[in-house]
């Protein structure tokens, strides 16, 4: 029989791409959506699918259902729109962890916690390893998201503490590819978006901050590796590409490969924005045999690509959100 999975933000840019991926292996993906973020035109090509279901759903609600594996993805990712409401992102990341935590304990399931190396905060220590506690601001405008991951993985570990549960805590470096939402304010759908439309690149400070970007598919490849390990084997574990860049360069680079001509633009630094970040992936290699693969300027013209035919589209169709 096969796997019933189960993924929450399933209708986001993380989630569509593994709700494809699980699919394709074989499992039933039932994906839980409350569509803050996440558009059913992620995971419209999968509806008609056998074994795909989708269920309109607001995790900081219990929610009652058989699975095997839960992949709990479901909270905003990008600055701009965690900011919207702090508040409910807080209580996606802590009700709704304890809700999912309390469905694979009844379940028995497996759980993934899509976690972020936003728990590092501005880092001391360079790249970031698993082992450093992180130098998080608790009252900023970052920190609904922060401490909301850094209280889920608490959860996390004292329900496998304290009930045994099967846990895998997952931290994850910037990401990118197709399907990221073209206004979610995170600087590759920003700078891409800015370079196709000929306006000007807003650079955010000097552009001297760094951060090291991983394309989409190596991340899920990741992502399923993490959750078919044995139990022995929780994380925290840091996914990403320790490939690091400016942001001034890769500005520099979407410029070069959309063959725009658009110009920089500084502007202010947001509160408390990270001045470099590059994940240490040593445990990845280790416990999962994974690295990345897709290397920047390949997976950038994949994602150009993209947002070239979205922008196309949703020019005839302005309410395609
Ligand atoms: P996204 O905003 O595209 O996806 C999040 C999804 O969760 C959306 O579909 C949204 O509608 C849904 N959602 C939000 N609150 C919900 C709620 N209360 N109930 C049900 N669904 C809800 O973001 P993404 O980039 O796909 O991120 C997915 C996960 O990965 C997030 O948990 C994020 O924190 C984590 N993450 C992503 C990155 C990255 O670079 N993309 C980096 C670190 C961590
Ligand atoms: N950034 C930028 N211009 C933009 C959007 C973001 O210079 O239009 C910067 C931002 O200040 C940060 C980096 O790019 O230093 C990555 O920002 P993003 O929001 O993508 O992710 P995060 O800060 O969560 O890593």
């Amino acid at each position: 029989m096969s796997r019933r999975a189960m993924v929450t933000g399933g209708a986001g840019f993380l989630g569509s791409h593994l709700c494809e991926a699980l699919l394709a292996r074989g499992h039933e993906v039932l994906c839980v959506d409350n569509f803050f973020t996440g558009r059913r035109g992620n995971i419209a090509h999968l509806l008609s699918h056998p074994r795909f279901e989708l269920l309109r759903h607001d995790i900081t609600f219990p929610l009652y259902v058989e699975v095997d594996e839960i992949y709990n993805l479901a909270c905003p990712a990008s600055p701009v729109h965690y900011q919207f409401d702090p508040v409910q992102t807080t209580k996606t990341s802590v009700i709704g962890a304890i809700n999912m935590l309390g469905l694979a304990k009844r379940t028995k399931a497996k759980i993934l916690q899509a976690s972020t190396s936003e728990v590092y905060g501005d880092p001391e220590i360079h790249p970031q390893v698993e082992s450093y506690w992180g130098r998080v601001n608790p009252i900023g405008a970052r920190s609904c998201y922060d401490e909301g991951k850094r209280c889920a993985e608490t959860l996390f570990f004292d329900y496998r503490r304290q009930h045994g549960l099967r846990i895998k805590v997952m931290r994850i470096f910037n990401t990118y590819g197709p399907r990221m939402h073209p206004n979610d304010g995170r600087v590759v759908s920003n700078f891409i978006v800015q370079a196709l439309r000929g306006e000007t690149l807003t650079l955010y400070g000097e552009g001297e901050q760094t951060r090291s970007f991983c394309y989409v598919d190596d991340l899920i490849r990741a992502m399923i590796l993490l959750m078919d390990t044995d139990d022995v084997v929780t994380g925290p574990i840091n996914v990403g590409n320790p490939d690091e860049i400016s942001i001034r360069g890769l500005a520099e680079q979407v410029l070069g490969l959309t063959g725009s001509d658009g110009r920089l633009e500084t502007r202010p630094s947001p509160a408390d924005d990270p001045r470099q970040r590059q994940p240490d992936i040593t445990l990845a290699r280790e416990a999962l045999g994974w690295e990345p693969t897709v290397a920047l300027e390949d997976g950038l013209a994949r994602t150009i690509d993209y947002f070239r035919q979205r922008l196309s589209a949703d020019a005839f169709a302005p309410d395609a959100s």
